[in-house]
């Protein structure tokens, strides 16, 4: 029997493995989810010695329930191979007595990339299988690194187009760089005039618009979303905290069913959300702590029970947490409801609405798994400063939020358990920021010029996917207001 999947907003709504990945959305614009929780089909002591791929499998199978294992090898294979600067995928390095896990290894150094290498082999097996013989266009919204890492992932791979909107003044340098250069006759970059809400409510309502639907299907495309929302994304992001578990058998920290602590710098919820499926997967996690920069709308909520995004959007140092509305914590809400699609389709109604919702007690209850914390700028920079003096490692200002928060959690829980840190992202990609908090003397210099400065002063390479960017040229220099996305989709699709 293959694992189902339902739309958070519509329990009638159930599709395959493949057609969610296929789809990225419902068409009831709620968010797939399997129908139960799968759990790991080995023990745990199993975990100990397995390669990422050989964890990946494992993991991935007992949701993709309907890819061949022939089918999911292939896309394992082909998506974690040299792309990646280390084979270990995902290294876990113990710093300062914590355990980091450097989830930027991949093409564009940021963690979007350990699932949007696979998405592309996912969703072409899965058009395949369905028999989709339409040109699938992937419609991206970006708060940054998303965007670099879909368009890495689908550039050039035969049947696919992808389109990236991205917010002009609300990413750093280096992550508009990598973007409006990149190549492959199928892709498509555009700068917004608004922020990364605008953008991203731009692409759901394309997605949601049946008549365009229509319309590119009468001229031989589909949507698909390559988002954070794509259950294709989050099941290979399930893979590596199963990964890092085993690791920490391996190196003789953890004996087999010893809990760990896992701290994610959170924005879109998709990575915390991975982690508290790898719990619900049978992988003894104490903690889900969720750390927010200075947008702690999930902060908030954690605490109150009341998600409100009416707010002053803040752009911080940590960019890619730069949310107000995370998507996927539908599918925390839709399961703390009971799995009830209803009362989940009625609160998502209310944020649409008025931009908040409250939760019952009884839900709140449903969430002790996960506790919150944030960091202002200022702690930010204090915590990449302090590290790197204690300990010559410099962490990137997304990892150095969740770094603060893990150190503020410790205080407060009084925790003596290995705790796991998400890492997320190089930093190379926020060299500014990372320079500037170590010493004030860098503000001012070149962006390449304080590449090589962190180069020397952290003692490690500079990474392929900077050099790569250093001097390309750009091939992507549209900008438009939020109000003509639909426009500029048609423009490239050449349907006028
Ligand atoms: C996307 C991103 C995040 C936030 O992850 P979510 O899954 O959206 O919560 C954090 N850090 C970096 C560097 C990112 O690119």
């Amino acid at each position: 029997m293959d694992l189902m999947f339902r739309s958070t907003r519509n329990a009638e709504n159930k599709v395959t493995a493949s057609m969610a990945v296929l789809k990225g959305l419902a068409d009831d614009g709620g968010l797939f989810v399997p129908e139960t929780l799968p759990k790991l089909d080995v023990s745990l002591d199993e975990l100990a010695g397995m390669s990422y791929h050989e964890t990946a499998y494992t993991v991935m199978k007992q949701f993709l329930t309907d890819y061949t294992e022939e089918e999911l090898k292939y896309c394992i294979n082909h998506a974690y191979d040299e792309k990646f600067d280390t084979k270990e995928i995902a290294p876990l390095k113990f710093v300062d007595g914590k355990y980091y896990l450097e989830l930027f290894h991949g093409a564009t150094i940021a963690f979007k990339d350990m699932a949007l290498s696979i998405l592309p082999y996912l969703m072409t097996t899965a058009a395949k299988k369905n028999q989709e013989d339409k040109e699938i266009v992937i419609l991206t919204a970006t708060s940054g690194d998303t965007g670099k890492a879909a368009l890495a992932g689908f550039a050039d791979v035969p049947g696919t187009r992808i389109i990236v909107f991205y917010p002009k003044n609300g990413v750093s340098a280096v992550q508009e760089k990598q973007m409006v250069t990149q190549k492959g006759k199928n892709t498509c970059v555009i700068g917004i005039h608004g922020n990364f809400d605008d953008a991203q409510s731009g692409v759901k309502k394309l997605f949601s618009d049946k008549e365009l639907a229509k319309e590119l299907a009468g001229e031989g495309f589909c949507f698909s979303s390559a988002n954070s929302i794509n259950i294709g994304r989050l099941v290979p992001q399930v893979v590596y905290y199963v990964y890092a578990y085993g690791k920490l058998l391996s190196s003789g920290a953890l004996k087999p069913g010893d809990k760990m602590n896992v701290v994610v710098p959170t924005g879109n919820f998709g990575n915390i959300l991975a982690a508290y499926y790898a719990k619900n997967m049978g992988i003894p996690i104490e903690k889900l702590v969720c750390a927010s920069n200075e947008n702690k709308v999930l902060y908030d909520f954690f605490q109150t029970g009341v998600y409100d995004k009416n707010r002053e959007f803040i752009l911080t140092s940590s960019p890619s947490m730069d949310i107000l509305i995370s998507s996927n914590l539908e599918r925390l809400i839709y399961r703390i409801a009971g799995d009830d699609a209803e009362k989940n389709a009625q609160l998502m109604q209310q944020l649409a609405k008025e931009g908040r919702y409250t939760i019952t007690d009884e839900m709140k209850e449903r969430m002790e798994d996960f506790a919150g914390g944030f960091a202002t700028g200022e702690e930010t920079s204090e915590e990449i400063a302090a590290v790197y003096k204690k300990t010559g490692y410099v962490l990137d200002t997304h990892t150095a939020v969740a770094s603060f928060v893990c150190r503020k959690y410790f205080r407060q829980s009084k925790t003596d358990l290995p705790t796991v840190i998400a890492s997320t992202a190089s930093p190379y990609k926020f060299a500014r920021s990372v320079m500037e908090a170590i010493d004030s003397k860098y503000s001012g210099m070149d962006d390449f010029d304080l590449i090589d400065e962190l180069s020397r002063i952290s003692g490690t390479a500079v990474p392929r996917a900077i050099e790569e960017i250093r001097n390309a040229p750009v091939l992507h220099d549209k900008v438009i207001e939020k109000d003509e996305m639909e426009k500029a989709v048609k423009e490239f699709l050449g349907i006028a």
